[in-house]
């Protein structure tokens, strides 16, 4: 799994087709900055799986205003995808803890919406296995912003203009 690469655009457009199918009651602003062509070094299923888990807690945590950035940027060495909602958001005290496997909030109000508390401490393992970063920032009450890393793979650079026919 460790060697294999992922193309980004396809990958993104399907998860977001997928979701965009699955929750027609939500707005999923979807904003594509992602260079065509460029790749990442990790499994497609496993990266598949963080954006799943990710997309999943903004939906199952969003309140009244059910709307959800999806974003995906390319810059000369990174991907970087932020999944953000307007939702229930987490307390201080809470953020350092909802990595830990088996970790919920609020153990009523949760139970609700299902889970085992175990999504983001798989995310977090996935995305750290492969060089990868997975942070969070959130205001309770306005909602949460969830932000992966990722490093690209570094195509040889192509042949320059001026020195062909040389
Ligand atoms: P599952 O195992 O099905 O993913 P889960 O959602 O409870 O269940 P995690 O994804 O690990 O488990 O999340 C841990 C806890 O972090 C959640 O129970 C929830 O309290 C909190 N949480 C996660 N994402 C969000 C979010 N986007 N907004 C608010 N709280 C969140």
């Amino acid at each position: 799994y460790l060697e294999q690469t992922t193309e980004v655009k396809p990958l993104f457009t399907q998860v977001y087709n997928d979701f965009k199918m699955l929750h027609p009651d939500f707005v999923i602003n979807f904003d594509d900055d992602i260079r065509e062509g460029s790749k990442v070094k990790i499994y497609r299923n496993h990266l598949e799986q963080v954006l799943v888990i990710l997309l999943d807690n903004a939906f199952k945590y969003s309140a009244d205003r059910k709307e959800i950035n999806f974003a995906a940027s390319t810059n000369s060495a990174l991907l970087e995808v932020v999944v953000q909602d307007y939702g229930l958001g987490i307390a201080k005290k809470d953020l350092k803890r909802i990595f830990n496997r088996f970790y919920r909030v609020d153990k009523a109000r949760s139970r609700k919406r299902g889970g085992n508390g175990l999504g983001l401490s798989i995310a977090k393992r996935l995305i750290e296995i492969y060089h990868g970063s997975l942070e969070v920032e959130s205001v309770v009450g306005s909602g949460t912003v969830f932000k992966i890393e990722l490093p690209l793979i570094q195509e040889a650079p192509a042949e320059d203009e001026t020195s062909k026919g040389e």
